[in-house]
């Protein structure tokens, strides 16, 4: 049963929708809209040094607020958007609002580096370096202040590509992650020749490792792999002192998680930094503020 037999004058030919089809063709029109309405807002989780805890910089991590269903999360629009052209211009919104959240805080003496994920689309368009500095640009930002973030499964989409687009990138002076690593397949071979300066280790290991000595040993090896290629590692998903310690003791370099703080609006970060007295972890506390 498909979009015609319900009467809407469509037919849609694609094997990849499912029953959803229509609602999802729906929440497409009303995403491209979000993007010229501003209905997109970013939230800001911090990222700290281990084993101090002094802030390092910040994750933008997309929300949409929906005019009728409220705050939604990322993976309720993202995974859709990725699959149409609509991608481009919402990446460029994110890195946007992004950095003119970076220049506002530069202005108040506040540096932070601001970290963005992108998609494979964005990774396979030559045009996406010329973009990002015309971003910087823009805000007046040394390329220094833009983290990019991207997953294994978007390099290895097409990793000729990919690896220029990335090289380029890394000329300009971004900087480069590879998010959720270890949940794909990068042979380390590929790994050594891509121009990154980053392994963020996928929660799923970093949840479990207090518990599950299996992924306390991948982490491990990530770490000492990062390591041995240069590369600084960061744990993300870590919510409990345990997982904190164990990562102190592997020598991670950075973490990320809800012990530290949740993912919160621009004010919401900046509520924290201020009161850093109230931060989940004491030595955070004592260590954790921007200066
Ligand atoms: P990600 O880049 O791996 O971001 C980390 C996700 O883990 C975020 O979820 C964050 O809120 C969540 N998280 C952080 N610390 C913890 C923790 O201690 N425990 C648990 N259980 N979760 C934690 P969020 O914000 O829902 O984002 C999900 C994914 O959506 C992101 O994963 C990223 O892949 C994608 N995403 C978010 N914003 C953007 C964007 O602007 N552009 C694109 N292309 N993708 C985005
Ligand atoms: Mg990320
Ligand atoms: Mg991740
Ligand atoms: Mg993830």
């Amino acid at each position: 049963y498909t979009a015609k037999d319900r009467g809407l004058g469509v037919c849609v030919f694609d094997a990849d929708l499912d029953d959803h089809s229509v609602e999802r063709l729906g929440l497409l029109g009303q995403l491209r809209r979000a993007i010229d309405n501003r209905e997109l807002v970013l939230h800001f989780q911090p990222t700290v040094s281990l084993p101090g805890g002094r802030l390092r910089g910040v994750e933008a991590l997309v929300r949409w607020q929906h005019p009728e269903r409220g705050l939604l999360p990322p993976g309720e629009f993202i995974p859709l958007a990725e699959r149409t052209p609509l991608i481009r211009p919402l990446t460029r919104y994110v890195i946007d609002a992004a950095l003119e959240q970076c220049a506002r805080w530069r202005d108040a003496g506040l540096s932070l580096g601001v970290a963005v994920n992108v998609s494979v689309p964005n990774l396979v368009d030559e045009r996406f370096v010329h973009e990002v500095r015309e971003l910087l640009g823009r805000w007046r930002l040394p390329a220094s202040s833009l983290e990019l973030e991207v997953t294994e499964g978007a390099i290895m989409a097409d990793p000729d590509r990919a690896r220029r687009v990335l090289g380029r990138l890394a000329e300009c002076g971004v900087t480069l992650s590879i998010d959720d690593f270890g949940a794909g397949f990068t042979a380390p071979a590929h790994l050594k020749d891509l121009p990154v300066h980053q392994l963020k280790i996928d929660r799923s290991f970093v949840a479990r490792m207090a518990v599950d000595p299996r992924s306390a040993l991948i982490v491990r090896s990530v770490v000492e792999l990062g390591h041995n290629l240069g590369l600084t590692t960061v744990a993300e998903g870590v919510e409990d002192q345990r997982t904190w310690d164990r990562l102190e003791e592997l020598g991670c370099d950075v973490a990320q998680g809800w012990l530290v703080r949740r993912a919160v609006p621009a004010d919401g970060l900046e509520a924290w930094l201020d009161a850093s007295g109230s931060a989940a972890v004491p030595d955070l506390a004592a260590a954790g503020t921007a200066t």
